[in-house]
């Protein structure tokens, strides 16, 4: 009777991952589909300086309005965009839609020219030979200022295979853009390897914001990582923060930027534009018009 137990749980367990595979095909084909229908948006959620509580830019996030499912979180359908090679076209989408979404902020406001947008550029895209060439032809044709663009591209990607990322990441640096390492911690990165990259920031991943006031990791992992992007010339953006316990933790420890559901969730174009436009006018800082603060 065991062995028919044993079979009964096989057989539940192929049903399982059979469904499992129907599931993910048809996420494939709907985002096929979508991707031809352009039903995708972005949303910014501000970065913010620990010290001052001043509005500093957003990251751009992509997000999938499926006419019938609703919104559909990245963290769901990059990985299929990344393993079916949709992610070129879903790239090319984001990165022409955050470009010209930037130029029309800077026309709008001049306080524009000091804010960073941040894009995040997946490992697949990257290593597409015609991905400089192709973002090249965008930033001319649309005629943005450079400096404040910042790819994030993740720690796991860094690390990753034969890509040569050192050159690769010089490409973007003769291009005038600026480079920020995304998740930093949960990817194992070869410390000395790091310090020959030509990165501007550092982003410590949410998973150590989190754990900051926990007495049993304490600060000690966070202060380091702080230190080694200090030591290497790197600025500090700290992701995740929920808490005011947190932030004021993060600006002790020497982190100078930070963005968190604390002081703002990912935003439409809408809302962002009123963010910058309260900057401009330079009447509140960006965390004294929150009503948390108020
Ligand atoms: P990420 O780049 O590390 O982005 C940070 C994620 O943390 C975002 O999730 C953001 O909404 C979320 N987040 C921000 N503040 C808080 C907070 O205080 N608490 C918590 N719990 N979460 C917070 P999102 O937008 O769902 O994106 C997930 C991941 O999907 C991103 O992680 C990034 O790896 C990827 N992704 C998003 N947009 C794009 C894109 O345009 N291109 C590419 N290649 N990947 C993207
Ligand atoms: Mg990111
Ligand atoms: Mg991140
Ligand atoms: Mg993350």
């Amino acid at each position: 009777s065991a062995k028919r137990a044993g079979r009964g749980c096989y057989r539940v367990l192929t049903t399982n991952l059979q469904k499992q595979a129907a599931l993910r095909l048809q996420l494939e084909q709907k985002l096929r589909i979508g991707i031809e229908k352009q039903e995708f948006c972005l949303y910014y959620q501000p970065i913010i300086s620990l010290t001052t509580g001043e509005l500093a830019g957003f990251e751009a996030l992509v997000r999938w309005q499926h006419p019938e499912d609703g919104i559909i979180s990245p963290g769901l359908f990059i990985p299929i965009a990344e393993e079916t090679g949709l992610i070129d076209q879903l790239g090319d989408w984001i990165l022409n839609s955050a470009i010209s979404q930037w130029k029309e902020w800077q026309q709008k406001f001049s306080c524009c020219l000091d804010l960073v947008l941040h894009i995040n550029i997946s490992a697949v895209q990257l290593s597409q030979y015609k991905f400089f060439a192709d973002l090249e032809k965008m930033l001319i044709e649309k005629n943005v200022e450079r400096s404040g663009l910042k790819l994030e591209i993740t720690e796991s990607c860094l690390i990753s295979k034969q890509v040569k990322t050192s050159r690769l990441l010089d490409r973007a640096k003769k291009m005038g853009l600026q480079l920020c390492i995304d998740d930093f911690g949960t990817g194992y990165s070869c410390l000395s390897h790091l310090r020959e990259l030509p990165l501007d920031s550092l982003k410590i991943d949410q998973s150590f914001v989190m754990n900051l006031e926990d007495k049993d990791h304490d600060a000690t992992v966070v202060r380091a990582i702080i230190a080694l992007a200090h030591n290497l010339g790197m600025e500090v953006v700290a992701e995740g923060i929920e808490t005011f316990e947190q932030w004021q933790h993060l600006k002790l420890l020497g982190c100078e930027w930070g963005q968190g559901y604390l002081f703002a969730k990912p935003m439409t174009v809408q809302h962002a534009e009123n963010a910058i436009q309260s900057l401009q006018q330079g009447t509140t800082t960006f965390i004294d018009s929150l009503s948390i603060f108020n």
